[in-house]
């Protein structure tokens, strides 16, 4: 498959200025106002059929060719952090506090030269419809999307996406089929008690004790109530209450942060967290309220679509460089959503392995990362050939 690699390597150079314009020009979830015109305008101009400002500030561009029935969406995040850059880049970040410390400026770049690719010379048969997202970085961008109607407006029959991973070595491919990335919820308990003396603890209600109790209990869950042949996270992060040896509080409360690689054992922990607390609470005469806030599911990758996705990688990069089966991540990702709508695929592209600022390796999320530009060429050539493979026209579907 080199000659499409050699193809997008060609004309590479123009997306590379453009991820590196991205770059220099990063915007917070939900204000990727000139991202996002950037990205419309481009495919505007290509001969996409283009619906802006989907959930905030989201594009989809869509494309249909010949008479194929299939849809196939493909999603690339578009959002930058609230980091000072510090990757000694000339092409570093003129915001003063923001920078694209994801790479998301890559992928927004990858899918557009596969989108230019695809529109003048791609040998499909079907819809294409490309999904720029707002807002992954803990915004849920992904879901907002979706509850702008995109799967309806836009229906896919299957969906992928691509993050880029530093300390794996550039171009190398990483598929995963079933759970790949963890849920991530969030939990405040408030205990609220009956203040008083502290040299007359039994004319109070303390909610110390509560919360000191709660906290231990907590430890069974994961030890007592998870399959220990699954993973799961239940952290208390923060314990407030009280601000003298002599008063006993009215109230403490708690921040819990709790992860997971399953539907069933993210279900469990919100369940048992809920009676624990409730029980102890009631036991220690406190009253307790939990708040909890669901964050981004479990991410799983659906069989017969990673098949696909991992030929795809093997007939492009060599089976030398694709990682068939890697292990699952304890981040989080909100394309996670759309995979529980709609079947499809979560691929990892290597950024390289040099971890110097700069450089290929260095972790994303640190102020010294940057996107190995060489992806561009690779990623795109990726995008290319899935959405010819999946959407294959009579020809190519009688020669395989
Ligand atoms: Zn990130
Ligand atoms: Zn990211």
């Amino acid at each position: 498959m080199t000659y499409l690699l050699q193809a997008l390597q060609a004309r590479a150079g123009e997306f590379i200025s453009l991820r590196r314009d991205i770059h220099r020009h990063p915007e917070l979830a939900f204000n990727e106002h000139r991202t996002a015109r950037l990205v419309a305008d481009k495919l505007e101009g290509w001969g996409y059929a283009v619906h802006r400002g989907m959930g905030g500030t989201g594009v989809v561009g869509s494309l249909v060719r010949g008479s194929g029935t299939r849809r196939l969406g493909i999603r690339a995040d578009m959002d930058a952090l609230p980091i000072s850059e510090a990757s000694g880049a000339g092409w570093s970040s003129v915001h003063a506090g923001v920078m694209h410390a994801c790479g998301h400026d890559g992928h927004t770049a990858m899918l557009l030269a596969a989108a230019r690719h695809l529109a003048e010379q791609g040998s499909f048969d079907g819809t294409l419809h490309l999904i720029f997202q707002p807002a992954e970085e803990g915004g849920g961008g992904a879901l907002r999307m979706m509850e702008d109607g995109l799967f309806e407006r836009f229906p896919c029959d299957a969906v992928f996406a691509m993050h880029n991973m530093p300390g794996i070595a550039q171009g190398h491919f990483v598929l995963r089929e079933g759970a790949a990335m963890a849920s991530s919820d969030y939990a405040t308990v408030t205990l609220t008690g009956t203040g008083g003396h502290g040299a007359m603890p039994h004319r109070a209600a303390d909610p110390i004790v509560a919360a000191a109790s709660i906290v231990m209990a907590l430890q069974t869950i994961v030890s007592r109530n998870i399959d220990p042949l699954q993973a799961a996270v239940v952290t208390v992060g923060a314990l407030h209450s009280g601000q003298a040896n002599n008063v006993i509080p009215a109230q403490a409360t708690l921040e819990i942060s709790v992860r997971a690689l399953d539907r069933e054992v993210r279900a469990t922990l919100e369940l048992r967290i809920k009676a624990l607390v409730a029980a102890q609470a009631e036991s220690l005469g406190v009253r307790a309220q939990i708040d909890w806030r669901p964050g981004y599911a479990v991410l799983v990758n659906t069989p017969s679509e990673t098949t696909l996705a991992r030929a795809v990688a093997t007939e492009l990069v060599g089976a030398e460089r694709v990682t068939p089966q890697g292990p699952p991540l304890t981040g989080s990702e909100d394309f996670a959503f759309m995979l529980e709508r709609v079947p499809g695929s979560y691929v990892l592209i290597g950024n390289g392995t040099d971890g110097s600022p700069g450089a290929g390796g260095c972790m994303v999320h640190n102020p010294g990362y940057d996107f190995n530009d060489d992806n561009v060429a690779t990623g795109s050539a990726y995008w290319v050939l899935l959405a010819e493979r999946y959407l294959a026209t009579q020809e190519q579907a009688s020669l395989s």
